[in-house]
């Protein structure tokens, strides 16, 4: 099974007060059937979701879950979410990106010049059913400050890796404090020069964009740079603008990365608004990717003639700034490779 729900039952509370973002981890929906109740869906969804979520099982935080219209299967925010029969014997691979190949020590990934990966947690707080990593066997992945070490040492040994990209799962369902340790001996390492932090938190559970996260990233001599997730503007409400405010207010530049979803932002007006959002919030927009072709998320993929179609649009329409650029990831190739319009 690639990504464990059940980790969080044991996330410890502490002195968080009911609201903190730990606490919403814990009382997400991790049952189709209790999604598709609480979203009052129509009969059959029901069914289908419980036996489709047994490879990869529902979680979904309810103020993610809050975001969605009622007794609406097609809404852009539960489809993400949602587990359908589409998902079964759909012919996509189990590792479309090959990761598998490159893997340089346990829990860090190498395939662009300069910059490393690290797979820091296999939790996330939100279970895509799009996503490239659904597969991947995190039962692997490194969870304490312990099992970093292998790709620590391997830095010192690295002069020619200046960037750092703290990935998961997501890192940010990681504690302040081990993440503030994971920072501390990254720094150490002289030929670091910057921090990249990949993450959908800020828009699953805004409330994670913390203090401590924040002085932690400001206390760092490493440049930070934050890359959040966000496919419709629907998820982009007060609470998110709120926690990616707190951010850039404080000096830490934000990126956005957006997967190109059938039924979800695979309209135009859908992706002019969204990138419109973010650049009033300041964030830029960094990748529309194409679908990674992942066993069970085929459903989603645009072709790429309607991608282009949808970019050219874009261009039509937005500032130069607000236009993300349209990629694929090839395996093998020297950097995420963009798809001409
Ligand atoms: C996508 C990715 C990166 C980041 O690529 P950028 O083009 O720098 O955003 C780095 N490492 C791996 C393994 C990746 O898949
Ligand atoms: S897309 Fe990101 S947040 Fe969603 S399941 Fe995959 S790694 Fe986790």
């Amino acid at each position: 099974m690639a990504i464990v729900a059940s980790q969080f039952e044991s996330v410890r509370i502490g002195s968080s007060t009911r609201g903190s973002w730990q606490n919403q981890l814990r009382t997400a929906v991790r049952d189709g059937a209790e999604l598709c109740r609480l979203l009052q869906l129509p009969e059959g969804y029901e069914t289908a979701a419980t036996r489709v979520s047994r490879e990869f099982p529902v979680f979904a935080p309810l103020s993610y879950v809050a975001r969605m219209r009622p007794g609406d299967p097609h809404d852009p925010l539960l489809r993400q979410v949602l587990p359908l029969n589409d998902e079964i014997d759909d012919g996509g691979s189990r590792d479309p990106v090959a990761d598998a190949q490159s893997t340089v020590v346990p829990g860090m990934l190498q395939k662009y010049a300069g910059r490393v990966l690290l797979i820091t947690t296999g939790a996330c707080a939100i279970h895509c059913r799009y996503c490239f990593r659904r597969h991947f066997p995190y039962t692997e992945a490194p969870r304490s400050l312990a099992q970093w070490l292998p790709a620590l040492r391997e830095l010192q040994t690295r002069p020619d890796i200046e960037e750092v990209i703290l990935s998961g799962g997501d890192p940010l369902t990681l504690v302040d404090t081990l993440i503030t340790e994971l920072i501390a001996q990254i720094e150490q390492i002289p030929h670091i020069r910057r921090l990249r932090v990949h993450t959908r938190l800020p828009v699953v559970i805004p409330d994670r964009v913390t203090s401590a996260f924040i002085d932690c990233l400001r206390a760092t001599r490493l440049t930070p740079w934050v890359v959040i997730h966000a496919n419709h503007p629907a998820e982009l409400d007060d609470e998110v603008a709120a926690a990616i405010t707190r951010l850039i207010d404080n000096g830490i530049p934000v990126l956005n990365q957006t997967v190109l979803l059938r039924g979800v932002n695979d309209h135009e007006d859908r992706l002019v608004e969204l990138c419109r959002r973010l650049v009033d919030l300041r964030v830029a927009p960094y990748y529309l990717h194409q679908l990674d072709r992942v066993r069970g998320a085929l459903h989603f993929e645009v072709p790429l003639e309607e991608g282009r179609r949808l970019v050219r649009g874009l261009r039509e329409r937005l500032p130069g700034y607000a236009v993300p650029r349209y990629v694929w990831e090839e395996p093998g190739a020297t950097s995420k490779v963009a798809i001409g319009e």
